[in-house]
C-alpha cells in the first residue's frame, strides 16, 4: 500500500529510523512503529495511503509539524516530509525547512538511525545509508552521523538515546561520543524531566541495568539526573574502620532484582533502597559505622525525588517508598534475635507487597556474606 500509494503521488518515499534498524537486526518487539519519509508532503503521502487500505483508517494530521500518523493492521505509521534542521542554543525545538532524503538522514542521531529503505515500485528495497550505518549495526557501535560534539550540543537528549541504545542493543557507544557526551553533560539541563525519565526507564528495563547507569555516570549524566545515587559512593575509613561502598553495591542489587522481575517499580525500589544511607552516615568508636533511620530518610527522600523528576506522585511513588522504608526489615530481623513480633509488624507492615519485598531483600543479601545469607535463608 505505502508503495502504491508512493507511487500514485509521485513521492520519493522511504521507511526509515528505528523499523529498519531492527529489520536488520532482526530484533523482535511487541509493538510495530514505522516511520516513513517523503521528499515532499508526508501528509500527501498519508492520505493517499489510507484511501488505498482497505479498512480506510483515519488519518491524524499535525499540521503544525507537518506530520500524520494512521494505524494501519495494528502497526502505527508515522508520516514525515523530509527536513533539514537548525537548532538554537537553549532549546530543543530546531528550525525545520523542507529537505532532501539527505538531509533529513542528517538530522538523525545515530548512524544506525539514519538507513533508509525506498519504497517506490522502480527501487523498491534499494537502501541508502550515507553514513555506513549497516557497518556500525554490524560492529554494534553507537556513532552519529556528524561530528558528535554538534549531535549531542543540538539536542541533549541524543545522550540519554545513546547510552540507552548501547544498554538495549548491547552495543559500544563510539569514544569520540563518549567524550562529546561527557563534554555535553551539563546540557542535559535543557532536556524535559518526562524525556529524560522515559529514557532512563528503558535503561532500567534492559536485561542487566547496570551497564547503562555505569555509562551515566561514567559520562556525569547520572549525577545530574540522580544525585541522590552518586552520593552513596565511597568508602570512608575510620580508626581502620570503612563500610561498604553503597553506590556499586546498589547497582549490584539492582542486576540481581532484574534476573527476577520486570516490575519497572520494583527495579525503582532496587534502585533506591539505600539512598537515605548518604545523609545518616556517621561515625562513632562505640559503634563504628552506621546509617540510623535510614530507612525512614530514604522514604521521604523517594517522595522528592519522584517530584522533582516529575514522576507519577501516586500509588507507584507509594509502593517504592514502602518498599524502600521496609527493605532492611527482613534483613535485620535475621541479624538479630528473631522474635514473634517483629516478624508479625514486618508481615503487617508489608501487607500485599510481602512478596515483592522478599524478593527485594534476596537481591539485597549479597552472596559476600555466605554465613548471614544463609541465615537468611533459613529463617
Ligand atoms: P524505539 O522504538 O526502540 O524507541 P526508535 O529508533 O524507533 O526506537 P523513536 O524515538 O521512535 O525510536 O525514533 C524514531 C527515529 O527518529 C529514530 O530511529 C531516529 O532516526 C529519529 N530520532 C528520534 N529521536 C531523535 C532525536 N532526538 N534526534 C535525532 N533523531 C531522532
Amino acid at each position: 500500500y505505502l508503495t502504491k500509494a508512493a507511487d500514485q503521488t509521485n513521492l520519493e518515499s522511504y521507511v526509515i529510523g528505528g523499523f529498519v534498524r531492527d529489520f536488520f537486526l532482526n530484533r523482535k518487539k511487541k509493538d510495530i512503529d514505522i516511520d516513513v519519509v517523503a521528499v515532499g508532503s508526508g501528509i500527501e503521502l498519508a492520505k493517499k495511503t489510507a484511501q488505498l487500505l482497505p479498512h480506510q483508517p483515519k488519518v491524524q494530521v499535525f499540521k503544525n509539524y507537518g506530520t500524520a500518523m494512521l494505524k494501519a493492521f495494528d502497526i502505527e505509521i508515522e508520516f514525515v516530509g523530509a527536513r533539514k534542521e537548525s537548532y538554537a542554543e537553549n532549546s530543543r525545538n530546531p528550525e525545520v525547512e523542507q529537505g532532501s532524503l539527505e538531509d533529513d538522514q542528517n538530522r538523525r542521531d545515530f548512524t544506525i538511525n539514519a538507513l533508509a529503505l525506498q519504497l517506490n515500485q522502480d527501487h523498491f528495497g534499494k537502501l541508502l545509508d550515507p553514513f555506513n550505518g549497516l557497518e556500525d549495526l554490524q560492529q554494534k557501535l553507537i556513532k552519529t552521523p556528524l561530528a558528535p560534539s554538534l549531535t549531542y550540543s543540538d539536542d541533549p537528549l541524543r545522550m540519554m538515546r545513546a547510552i540507552r541504545f548501547a544498554a538495549q542493543l548491547n552495543f559500544k557507544i563510539e569514544n569520540e561520543s563518549l567524550a562529546a557526551i561527557e563534554s555535553n553533560s551539563q546540557r542535559l539541563k535543557i532536556v524535559s524531566k518526562e524525556r529524560l525519565i522515559s529514557e532512563f526507564n528503558k535503561i532500567m528495563l534492559t536485561e542487566k541495568p547496570s551497564k547503562g547507569i555505569k555509562l551515566m555516570h561514567k559520562t556525569q549524566l547520572l549525577g545530574l539526573l540522580l544525585p541522590e545515587l552518586t552520593q552513596l559512593q565511597g568508602i570512608d575509613e575510620v580508626d581502620g574502620q570503612t563500610h561498604k561502598d553503597n553506590f556499586w553495591h546498589t547497582l549490584e542489587v539492582v542486576d540481581n532484582i532484574s534476573k527476577e522481575t520486570n516490575n519497572l517499580w520494583l527495579r525503582w525500589a532496587a534502585l533506591l533502597h539505600d539512598i537515605g544511607k548518604a545523609p545518616t552516615k556517621k561515625f562513632s568508636k562505640r559503634n563504628g559505622w552506621t546509617f540510623h533511620g535510614h530507612e525512614y530518610i530514604g522514604a521521604k527522600m523517594v517522595f522528592k525525588l519522584f517530584k522533582r523528576l516529575k514522576m507519577p506522585l501516586n500509588d507507584k511513588m507509594k509502593y517504592v517508598q514502602k518498599l524502600v522504608l521496609l527493605s532492611s526489615r527482613p534483613i535485620a530481623i535475621v541479624d538479630e534475635e528473631v522474635t514473634d513480633s517483629a516478624v508479625r509488624r514486618l508481615i503487617f507492615d508489608a501487607g500485599n507487597h510481602l512478596d515483592d519485598l522478599m524478593i527485594l531483600c534476596e537481591a539485597d543479601i549479597t552472596t559476600k556474606n555466605p554465613k548471614r545469607f544463609k541465615r537468611y535463608h533459613n529463617n
